[in-house]
């Protein structure tokens, strides 16, 4: 992984030397790594971590030496980015090697076999995944099943829900999505969208993304009221919450 060497091995040779260069005063740098530095029309210094990518965004005019100490009283803070990144990295499913996989709390028994067409089976023992190739096929066939599993009992408990609490004419219809960050989202128009790959999280965390969504049908935003609702539809939704907080980047196919 290319971040891996971003926090592991700081004191590589080869980044020594590109240390030298950055040593004056011209450039920003992190224990030998190059920071960009990008100015804008800001009024504070603002600190971005990425894999990949140290940054600093500040307002034009801030001097190179300002930056640098900047950056350099939050070393213990990049650190603990990176450090996060990568923890987060490691703890994602090797779906290509698994032999089970999540699905709606399940650790469902992933069994494969070569044929002459893709296609995928649930049944009583497993998910059963008929591939031409494994490594080219076997994830965008997961992810057509989770697709579909999400158009089946996200559409259902979406709908249960709506009925339950009375909401018909405020629900237009469901979506799905992949999305990097948002697991749902729920327009002015009543269309609820939902990321599919809430498939891997347990049943209840599901149901919380449903009455989060289903909240936002009768308001826009996260008010105390719309909290309030969301506890109406789901009272332990907190600790569903936490889960994905906490889980969220987990979910994932790759
Ligand atoms: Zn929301």
């Amino acid at each position: 992984m290319k971040h891996t060497s971003l926090f592991m091995t700081p004191s590589l040779p080869s980044m020594t030397s590109s240390a030298k260069k950055n040593s004056h005063f011209d450039k920003l740098s992190w224990r030998e790594q190059s920071v960009k530095l990008t100015f804008s029309r800001r009024k504070t210094m603002a600190l971005h971590v990425k894999p990949e990518l140290i940054e600093v965004r500040a307002p034009y005019r801030t001097p190179i030496k300002l930056a640098q100490t900047f950056v350099n009283e939050h070393d213990h803070w990049i650190r603990q980015k990176l450090f996060d990144i990568e923890q987060r990295q490691l703890q994602k499913p090797d779906l290509l090697n698994a032999r089970h996989i999540p699905f709606m709390g399940f650790n469902v028994a992933l069994h494969v076999e070569v044929a002459d067409k893709n296609q995928w089976q649930l049944v009583e023992q497993g998910l059963h995944c008929q591939l031409v190739n494994k490594n080219q096929y076997l994830l965008t066939t997961l992810a057509d099943f989770y697709k579909q599993q999400a158009q089946f009992w996200l559409d259902k408990k979406t709908r249960e829900l709506v009925i339950k609490f009375n909401l018909q004419h405020r629900y237009t219809g469901l979506k799905l999505r992949k999305t990097k960050t948002k697991w749902g989202h729920c327009s002015s128009e009543g269309v609820i969208q939902y990321n599919w790959l809430i498939m891997m999280a347990p049943e209840p965390v599901i149901d919380y993304l449903v009455a989060h969504e289903v909240a936002h049908l009768v308001h826009m935003n996260h008010s105390a009221q719309f909290w309030q609702l969301v506890e109406e539809f789901n009272p332990t939704y907190k600790a569903q919450r936490n889960w994905l907080n906490e889980n969220g980047h987990r979910l994932t196919i790759e």
